[in-house]
């Protein structure tokens, strides 16, 4: 469903970003892929080889600017165009909102929303040449406010209004920017839940289990395949009925 496509994913060392990495691989995509720390995207990059495409990686901390620069500007060099980019790359420092540092707020800002900012702005600009992309950015079922998350609930509501606003003004270039809202899926940011609040959320998940990140990746396919040319500014909830 990718073949032929040049897709960027931060946060691809683990987790989410590995999952959507690896099914980006099985439809032949060419990758991109991004973390912070460079030995660790190395275990992605060789599962993601095993798949035959083509994969760079570009380290960087996607709250520098300059590491979006870097990615496009790769992607550019070596495969002469950026057809996806997934805006994967978060993290969470989570706390009650009225003892909660500046840094621990600044922080989450600064890696969720105004990494996936500067990755967007570097990548449009290529996209609108192009007059063609796709941009898929992970917000969060904590989008709407979640007890002890006000920065990354914040976070992921801006997120969402970013991605809205970007399928406005890049439309009339054909370029699509839709955001995926995972529920709970088993990762290291979740695996550290408390059981009795894991199993308040399971209670809350209609199809009563958590998800893996393959399950967001196959939702990512669909956004950066063909078969979702004529969708662009959508929300799509990944969480087995969290939210409904
Ligand atoms: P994770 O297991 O903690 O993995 C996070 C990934 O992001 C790692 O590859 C990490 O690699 C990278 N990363 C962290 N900070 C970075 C930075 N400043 N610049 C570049 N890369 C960075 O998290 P996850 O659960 O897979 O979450 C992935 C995304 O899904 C996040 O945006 C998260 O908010 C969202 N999400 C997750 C869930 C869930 O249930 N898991 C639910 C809703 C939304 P390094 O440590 O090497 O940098």
């Amino acid at each position: 469903m990718l073949k032929g496509k040049t897709a960027v994913i931060t946060g691809a060392s683990r987790g989410i970003g590995r999952g959507i990495a690896v099914c980006f691989a099985k439809q032949e995509a060419d990758l991109i892929l991004n973390a912070t720390r460079e030995e660790h995207l190395k275990e992605c990059m060789e599962e993601v080889r095993s798949y035959g495409g083509r994969v760079l990686a570009v380290a960087g901390d996607m709250s520098d600017p300059h590491t979006s620069e870097r990615i496009v500007q790769c992607a550019a060099e070596q495969y002469g165009k950026l057809d996806i980019v997934v805006n994967n790359a978060g993290i969470n420092r989570d706390g009650l909102f009225h003892k909660m540092a500046d840094k621990q707020w600044q922080e989450v800002l600064d890696v969720n929303l105004n990494g996936t900012f500067y990755l967007m702005r570097s990548a449009a600009q290529e996209m609108r040449k192009q007059k063609s992309g796709r941009i898929i950015n992970i917000s969060s079922a904590s989008w709407q406010g979640n007890f002890g998350q006000a920065n990354y609930a914040a976070s992921k509501a801006a997120v969402i209004a970013l991605t809205k606003t970007a399928a406005r003004e890049l439309g009339i270039f054909h370029v699509t920017c839709n955001a995926i809202c995972p529920g709970l899926i088993e990762t290291d940011m979740t695996a550290p839940i408390p059981t009795a609040i894991r199993q308040n959320m399971l209670d809350k998940i209609w199809l009563g289990h958590s998800g893996q990140p393959e399950d967001i990746g196959n939702a990512a396919v669909f956004l950066a395949s063909d078969l979702a040319a004529y969708i662009t500014g959508e929300v799509l909830s990944v969480g087995g009925g969290l939210i409904l």
